[in-house]
């Protein structure tokens, strides 16, 4: 009896000797791995403080834009647009790089960033009131460059869109190409455009957009409304694909950007709500255009 527990008894000792070793093996391979783990962990951070300062860089360039811009029309928008592309394509990495990016920007903002969207060629019957539910729902409010015959043809949406908060711009009476035509018919549009809206608001717009962004410096400066362009254009009239049109946004989105969509394709009004889902959790406000010149 006595010899039998003294073999159960050394081949317990036998099985935990055994275990102590792969314990002991264990924690060797462990440390191996994270060591292993740790030289990833430092390219980490390499890469965060990386994106850190392209942050800081970011928020020095959308201030001198600011500042150039002094509240009025941007007439450097093409040399912004090509800082853009030259500064982001180097160091635009898209996926969690860039959600890492933004966190890091976020820390050096003083207040949120502030966006406009504005909507061109409306009001449409089939799009601009799913819009307007949605911008409502999100407390978004946008921009509206308009087309004087939609307003004719359509007077209780852009009523609504008046009422909702949002700004209503002239984007001509029958979207004509204002540098192929004479300036007298160019002014025509315009003025057609603001009357109409004026009849059904109240007010007149303050501001214009010209189709395709063609306006002659000469028409310009006769004119008693600001000139628009915008500074991201996704081509959604084009892709009409919403989810093109939203990661050509928000990937080059920056503080003071005017994104430029049209609210005549379902597949814009999809893409705008993403769009302000997305941009809004990475510390951007909407804005209206004369709140993002004026104020
Ligand atoms: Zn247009």
């Amino acid at each position: 009896m006595d010899l039998g527990i003294g073999k159960k008894e050394r081949r317990r000792k036998d099985r935990e000797e055994k275990q102590m070793i792969r314990c002991l093996c264990a924690v060797l391979y462990l440390f191996i791995v994270l060591n292993f783990l740790g030289v990833s962990l430092d390219f980490g951070t390499e890469e965060k403080m990386h994106y850190h300062d392209a942050g800081m860089v970011r928020e020095a360039v959308s201030k001198r834009v600011l500042d150039k811009d002094a509240g009025k029309v941007m007439p450097d928008i093409p040399d912004k647009e090509s800082d853009d592309i030259s500064g982001k394509e180097s160091d635009d990495v898209p996926g969690k790089e860039s959600d890492e990016e933004t966190g890091e920007t976020a820390e050096y903002a003083d207040g949120p960033k502030r966006i406009a969207l504005t909507f061109d060629d409306g009001p449409n019957v089939a799009c601009t009131g799913r819009l307007l539910d949605g911008l409502k729902k999100r407390n978004v409010r946008a921009t509206f460059f308009v087309i004087g015959k939609n307003v004719r043809a359509n007077p209780k949406l852009t009523k609504r869109i008046y009422e909702e908060g949002h700004m209503i711009g002239n984007h001509t009476y029958s979207h004509i190409d204002m540098s192929k035509v004479s300036e007298g018919k160019a002014e025509k549009e315009l003025k057609k455009t603001s009357r109409t809206v004026h009849a059904i608001t109240g007010e007149y717009p303050q501001y214009m957009r010209p189709p395709y962004g063609v306006c002659s410096k000469k028409l310009e400066d006769s004119l008693d409304m600001l000139l628009v362009r915008w500074t991201i254009d996704p081509l959604d009239w084009k892709s009409e694909n919403t989810d093109d049109i939203v990661k050509k946004v928000v990937t080059k989105a920056e503080e003071n950007d005017i994104i430029l969509l049209h609210d005549c394709y379902n597949t814009s009004v999809d893409a705008a709500f993403k769009i302000i889902d997305i941009l809004q959790k990475k510390g951007f406000a909407f804005v209206t255009v004369d709140e993002l010149f004026l104020d």
